[in-house]
Order: C-alpha cells, then sequence, then structure tokens
C-alpha cells in the first residue's frame, strides 16, 4: 500500500505541463511546440489535453496548440481568469500569429467562450476562425469522430458574432 501511494506521488509530480501551450509535456516545452516542421503561426486553442490528441488524431492540422484548461461557464464558477487566455493573448501580442482557430466545444461554454476570445484577439492582426459544421451542436470534441473533426478543421470559417 506505502508502495503504491508513492509510485502515485511519484506519477503526479512527474506530470509536466508545456510552458508554451499548456498541454502535458516530459519537457519544459512540448514535442509540438519545440517541433520545427509546425506552423506556429497557426493557434489552435482547444479546452483540454484530450482535445489536442483528438485534433492530432485527424492528421490534418500542422500548426500548434494552446490548452485554456476549460471554457467559460458563469453556472461552475468558471470565469476568463482561471482559464489560459492571457497567455494566449501574450502569444499573440508578442506577433507572428496568424490565425488562431477557436475549436471548442459547440456548447453555450463554448459560444461564450469564442465570444470573449474574439473581444480579446479582435484588435489583433489576425484570422479568428472556428470549425465548420459538421461537429453537432452541444458536441463536446474529444468525442467527435477523427474524419468528422478532421473536415471541421479543414473547412473552418471566420467567426462571426
Ligand atoms: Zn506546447
Amino acid at each position: 500500500m506505502k508502495k503504491f501511494g508513492e509510485s502515485i506521488i511519484k506519477l503526479r509530480s512527474e506530470i509536466n505541463y508545456c510552458k508554451s501551450c499548456h498541454s502535458i509535456s516530459d519537457s519544459e516545452t512540448c514535442s509540438i511546440c519545440s517541433d520545427s516542421g509546425r506552423d506556429s503561426s497557426i493557434i489552435c486553442v482547444v479546452e483540454n489535453i484530450q482535445d489536442v490528441m483528438a485534433v492530432e488524431n485527424t492528421r490534418q492540422f500542422r500548426g500548434i496548440y494552446h490548452v485554456l484548461g476549460g471554457v467559460i461557464s458563469p453556472v461552475d464558477g468558471i470565469g476568463p481568469a482561471d482559464l489560459w487566455i492571457d497567455s494566449l493573448e501574450e502569444k499573440v501580442k508578442e506577433g507572428g500569429v496568424k490565425e488562431v482557430i477557436m475549436a471548442l466545444s459547440t456548447t453555450m461554454e463554448g459560444d461564450t467562450t469564442n465570444f470573449y476570445l474574439y473581444r480579446r484577439l479582435n484588435k489583433y492582426n489576425i484570422l479568428l476562425t472556428t470549425l465548420a459544421r459538421g461537429v453537432a451542436v452541444g458536441d463536446e470534441l474529444e468525442y467527435t469522430d477523427e474524419i468528422t473533426l478532421g473536415r471541421a478543421i479543414n473547412n473552418r470559417n471566420p467567426y462571426q458574432q
């Protein structure tokens, strides 16, 4: 039992997060952010690490990610300050970013977050896009099948208020 407990502690302390995209990582910067073959001018904003994996599984996306850590949900007491939004804005402000894809769940909370991100990022000279329809309304990204999600990434649309 003691050994088991120690191994859990070890496991937990060994989980690191990428300082750039907040995805899970073995090192300070994850393998996607540090891959020079990826296009760092396109940032795909997702809610969680499972969503990074879901988009990666489509093999349709060659940009980088930014994990928010959730969506804005007043009912659950989650506001913008609880999410990795400041660091996203910093990244955009630094320059070099051409497009931010808001690949969030098509739920009310996802829509609220899209709108908030739009308000925060629209002042910078970037393209803000959302996933194309095909991801059914109410769907959580991580449960969307690869083909549908791959199509939605490729056919993304400029965000409209
Ligand atoms: Zn990263």
